[in-house]
């Protein structure tokens, strides 16, 4: 076994990152099979700082996404009151519950250095359980809205590209330099 080894987080192109994941079994939260799912999941959030992650990503077509909201400075820039460890969500289901959507730029890991204006729901209305099965719900506004409906389409295999203005397309070493105005 090799502490080490890095864990793979699989880019646009692979088929899982296209299929829709399957609900996870309450019953199995405390199995082996499952909680290496979640190490796997912690050990590429600690190792690449996301902001959230899904299970098809490392390659587990199951209901479960990580959120992780530390990032100081970012959460700033995007206006987080509250800082979030790193928190799993299972059989996430998300309600859209004001018509209201905000564009703004949206990266991935499962498309690196590249990142694209989507629009998202300001506002939505989560219900999920928590990794001991209870269940946990709540209203979600703003960045962490977003970060919500960026995971939980990988688990209906749609990344945000194809969600994306297409003409807003750009590259990592281009962030910054020519900045789209958004509404
Ligand atoms: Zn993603």
């Amino acid at each position: 076994m090799n502490l080490f080894r890095k864990t793979k987080i699989l880019c646009a192109g692979h088929p899982m990152l296209r299929s829709k994941a399957q609900p996870v079994d309450l019953a199995k939260l405390k199995s082996k099979e499952f909680q290496d799912i979640v190490t796997k999941m912690k050990q590429a959030i600690s190792k690449s700082g996301v902001i959230g992650m899904a299970a098809p990503q490392v390659g587990h077509s199951v209901r479960l996404i990580a959120v992780n909201l530390t990032d100081k400075v970012l959460l700033k820039e995007k206006r987080v009151e509250k800082l979030m460890p790193t928190t799993f969500f299972v059989n996430p289901q998300l309600k859209v519950l004001k018509q209201e959507y905000q564009k703004e730029y949206e990266f991935c890991e499962s498309i690196p250095s590249y990142s694209g204006i989507v629009s998202r729901a300001t506002r939505v209305y989560l219900t999920a359980f928590d990794l001991d099965g209870n269940k946990v719900e709540g209203q979600y506004t703003g960045f962490m809205a977003r970060v919500l409906q960026h995971e939980v389409d990988h688990l209906e295999g749609i990344v945000f590209v194809d969600k994306m203005e297409p003409t807003s397309l750009r590259h990592d070493k281009y962030v910054g330099e020519f900045e789209m105005h958004m509404k």
